[in-house]
C-alpha cells in the first residue's frame, strides 16, 4: 500500500532539509507545496503569478487553488507508492481535502512527524537560508553551508536567498503558522497520528528521530 507522510511543522523547522533525506531513502517522491509554486513562478504559469502575490506577502495561497495543485501532483505516476508530503496541509481545510483525495486512491496518511522548533530560532534559521534555483535544496550558511559558497553540493546550480525570508516577512509567516496551520497538530494528534520531534537538535539527529518515528508507526 502507498506510504502518505506529512511533515508538519513552522517555517524554517527543517521540512524540506529532512524531506530530501527521507525520501531518498524510501523512494518517496517529495511533494513540497512551496516548490510547486516556485517552479510556476519561474515558468511564469497563471498558477504562479496568482500565487506570487500571497507568497511575497508571506500569506497562504487561497485552499482552492493549492489543493487542486497538490491533488493534480499526487494523481501523477510517479507518486504511486506514495509521497512525503512537505508544506501541505496548512489549513485544517486543506487536511480534510488530502483525507478525501487519499481516500479516493484507497490510501490514508501514514504517520504525522511534527518537527518542533521554538520561535526565537526561526528567524535565525530563515535568514541563513540559501536554496538552489534548479531543485530547491536548502542550505545555512552557519548549520549547513554548501562546500563551495553559492554553488549546490546536489546539482551545481546558483544558491540564492529567497525574498519571503526577509525579517519582516519571516515575522508575517510564522504569525500565518500560528494561526492558520498550528491547530493541524491538535488535528493529527486527535486521530492519533502525530509524533513530536525535537527539531532543535543538529540536522542528523532530527534525520534519525524522524526516521524511528516512521518505521514505527509503518
Ligand atoms: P522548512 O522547510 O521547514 O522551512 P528548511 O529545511 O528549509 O525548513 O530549513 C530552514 C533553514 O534551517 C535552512 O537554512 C536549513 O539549512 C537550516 N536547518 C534545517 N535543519 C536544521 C537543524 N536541525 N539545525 C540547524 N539548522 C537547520
Ligand atoms: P517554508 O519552507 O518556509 O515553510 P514554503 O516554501 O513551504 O515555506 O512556502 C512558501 C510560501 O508558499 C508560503 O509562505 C505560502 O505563501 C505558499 N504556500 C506553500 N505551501 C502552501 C500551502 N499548503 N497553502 C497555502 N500556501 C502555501
Amino acid at each position: 500500500m502507498a506510504v502518505y507522510i506529512v511533515l508538519l511543522g513552522p517555517p524554517g523547522a527543517g521540512k524540506g532539509t529532512q524531506a530530501q533525506l527521507i525520501a531518498q531513502k524510501y523512494g518517496l517522491m517529495h511533494v513540497s507545496s512551496g516548490d510547486l509554486f516556485r517552479e510556476n513562478l519561474k515558468n511564469e504559469t497563471e498558477l504562479g503569478k496568482l500565487a506570487q502575490t500571497f507568497m511575497q506577502r508571506g500569506e497562504l495561497v487561497p485552499d482552492d487553488v493549492t489543493i487542486a495543485m497538490v491533488r493534480e501532483r499526487l494523481g501523477r505516476p510517479d507518486c504511486q507508492k506514495g509521497a512525503l508530503l512537505d508544506g501541505f496541509p496548512r489549513t485544517p481545510t486543506q487536511a480534510q481535502a488530502l483525507a478525501q483525495m487519499l481516500q479516493e486512491f484507497n490510501a490514508a496518511v501514514s504517520v504525522v512527524p511534527y518537527i518542533a522548533v521554538p520561535e526565537e530560532v526561526l528567524v535565525e534559521r530563515l535568514s541563513g537560508r540559501w536554496t538552489c534555483r534548479k531543485n530547491g535544496h536548502v542550505f545555512h550558511e552557519k548549520y549547513n553551508p554548501p562546500t563551495a559558497v553559492g554553488v549546490c553540493d546536489y546539482d551545481g546550480s546558483e544558491l540564492y536567498q529567497r525574498d519571503d525570508d526577509l525579517p519582516a516577512t519571516v515575522k508575517n509567516r510564522i504569525k500565518v503558522y500560528q494561526e492558520q496551520t498550528a491547530p493541524l497538530i491538535q488535528y493529527y494528534r486527535e486521530n492519533g497520528l502525530l509524533v513530536e520531534v525535537d527539531g532543535t537538535k543538529p540536522i542528523d539527529q532530527v534525520t534519525n528521530a524522524l526516521l524511528q518515528a516512521i518505521e514505527k508507526a509503518a
